[in-house]
């Protein structure tokens, strides 16, 4: 089995990555704190530079390469956020950037992309052809792949956000992070019960599709089928060869809470009629827990909201649309 990555690593990622990603905010919560009984925070990554956490992990990992390595370029399969991530800290460090995508994807996707600075490579019609594509790229050009999550500089590079609840708020006693691929969860894990060993973390995911929480419950990394979900950047599976984020997750979650599309379209609500923030799904689940009352705290409480890339579109829609559950 692989190494888990230990709070120094982290510690040293906060150093090297500091001047390429933001500080976040950690911003009280008036009407979660009412609703949950105990004073809660929200940890504002979608405030980030490209809107999301994932910038951490991709400007970790190219920093660690070496300029050999880096000069080679750098490339992944993502159109999501940590496509945007990586062609946004390759150009910020002077590298070339390589994002794969099937000819599917939709255009303005494409140009949010481009417009960061990578180039785009076009392949195939699913994102199975897309990732094709990538390793063929990667043995024929030597260009190196980013991993989304299951990789020792990404899972570090995430943590650095939970030094900084570590160091904001040091009685934190609970934590709420979204689960996909689980390289979010290890890095704020290790990160904050490395500084505090009694604070709980706990994932959440959305009920159906949500591959890490299957194979959590099956022991084992298991393959699930994708579902469309609101959530959109919590799917995806961990892969059945996982080496590093399924142990870390098995070892360093406390609990997985599990939400239907109802609760999340809740979350997205809140976080703009409440909080004043623009939220996406995947980022939205913590606070759809505490709103669900699916979580038991008995000490502050951090929710990670962590990213904002939500269509603008399906945002208003669900802003306008939604009415709160008792009122329904
Ligand atoms: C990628 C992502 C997640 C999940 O992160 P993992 O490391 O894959 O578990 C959660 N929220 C947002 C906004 C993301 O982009």
């Amino acid at each position: 089995m692989t190494r888990p990555v230990t709070l120094h690593e982290i510690e040293v990622a906060q150093k090297q990555i500091s001047a390429h990603v933001l500080r976040t905010p950690l911003r009280a919560s008036l009407a979660l704190s009412e609703r949950a009984g105990v004073a809660v925070y929200l940890k504002l990554e979608n405030h980030q530079r490209t809107g999301s956490f994932k910038l951490r992990g991709a400007t970790n990992a190219i920093l660690r390469l070496d300029q050999g390595r880096r000069s080679r370029g750098l490339i992944t399969a993502s159109t999501g956020n940590h496509g945007r991530a990586v062609a946004y800290a390759a150009k910020a460090l002077g590298a070339r950037a390589m994002i794969c995508m099937s000819t599917l994807v939709p255009a303005n996707k494409v140009e949010a992309i481009r417009h960061l600075g990578a180039e785009i490579h076009t392949a195939g019609r699913s994102q199975d052809d897309a990732m094709l594509e990538a390793e063929h790229l990667v043995r024929q050009k030597g260009m190196y792949f980013v991993p989304p999550f299951d990789d020792a500089a990404v899972i570090a590079g995430q943590g650095t956000l939970g030094l900084e609840i570590a160091s904001d708020l040091p009685k934190t006693a609970v934590v709420l992070v979204p689960l996909s691929g689980g390289g979010l969860a290890s890095g704020v894990a290790a990160a904050i019960k490395g500084r505090r060993s009694s604070a709980r973390i706990v994932g959440v995911s959305m009920e159906r599709g949500a591959a890490m929480a299957a194979s959590l419950a099956a022991g084992v990394p298991t393959n699930v089928q994708e579902v469309e979900t609101l959530a959109d950047s919590l799917g995806g599976g961990i892969g059945l060869d996982n080496r590093l984020t399924f142990q870390m997750c098995r070892d360093l979650l406390d609990d997985v809470i599990l939400l239907g599309e109802e609760e999340i379209a809740a979350g997205i609500h809140h976080a703009a009629r409440i909080e004043g923030e623009t939220v996406e799904g995947a980022g939205a689940v913590g606070i759809a827990a505490l709103l669900a009352r699916k979580v038991k705290a008995d000490g502050p409480l951090v929710v990670v909201v962590s990213g904002g890339n939500i269509d603008p579109v399906a945002h208003r829609a669900i802003v306008d649309g939604y009415q709160s559950g008792e009122a329904r």
